[in-house]
């Protein structure tokens, strides 16, 4: 995907981390607006109207969440977080509250472009799946008809692994914590079933992945929830 024609803006008062993630993305062709404050990010992210925002969780006039609550009163643009690794919580208080992603200090420029480029396809797709029939690996998906194959042999799904594969197959690339994905697949009331989402998961897993022991499609992000990855 050609990134040129997009706007990224970059909200991060570190100034090192700033001109190391400004220069991955304008070489890669973006163009990039950075600010280091809350208040300027939300009013940038207001007359700009960026393509994907990035932001740094901790910044002096405010706290990343409120940016990410405030921001999606209005909007959808997608937004990739970059936070410390003792914060895992406010990881997931953000991501919950609708960040997109979520990257760990210190990352690599391979790593930021990949996740760059992921919410970018996802927004461009509007979060939509452009055809029924699904592939990865020897699997094949029809969400139309409710059928899964594996290396051309039907898999038997319930109606809840069903449901929780569909849920991570339109979010493919995305972090879905475990609390969205209890609320999107059990209902508002479930949301602290963790364990319920584990024994799913591994159900998926045992029937579509082709090594159970080195899942490389339903991936565990320790501590936060899953990502399915094509
Ligand atoms: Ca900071």
């Amino acid at each position: 995907m050609n990134a040129a024609e997009f706007t990224i803006l970059l909200v991060e008062d570190e100034i090192e981390i700033r001109r190391f993630v400004r220069q991955a993305l304008e070489q890669d062709g973006c163009l990039v607006r950075e600010t280091g404050t809350l208040n300027q990010g939300l009013q940038d992210a207001t007359t700009h109207n960026p393509d994907l925002i990035i932001l740094d969780l901790g910044l002096p006039d405010g706290d990343g969440l409120e940016f990410v609550e405030r921001l999606r009163s209005w909007s959808n643009i997608p937004l990739l977080v970059l936070s410390a690794r003792s914060a895992e919580q406010s990881k997931i208080a953000v991501l919950d509250a609708g960040a997109d992603d979520y990257l760990t200090k210190p990352f690599s420029v391979g790593e930021l472009l990949a996740r760059v480029r992921a919410s970018l396809r996802r927004s461009r797709s509007g979060n939509k799946l452009a055809s029924p029939i699904v592939r990865f690996g020897n699997v094949e998906v029809d969400l139309s008809r409710h059928s899964v194959s594996k290396d051309q042999q039907p898999v038997k799904l319930t109606a809840i692994e069903f449901k929780l594969l569909s849920v991570l197959l339109a979010n493919a690339g995305r972090v879905m914590t475990h609390r969205h994905l209890l609320r999107e697949v059990w209902g508002p009331s479930h949301s602290d079933s963790t364990h319920y989402l584990r024994i799913y998961v591994a159900h998926l897993r045992q029937k579509l992945e082709a090594d159970v022991t080195q899942p490389a499609h339903f991936q565990t992000e320790i501590g936060i929830g899953y990502r399915f990855q094509y």
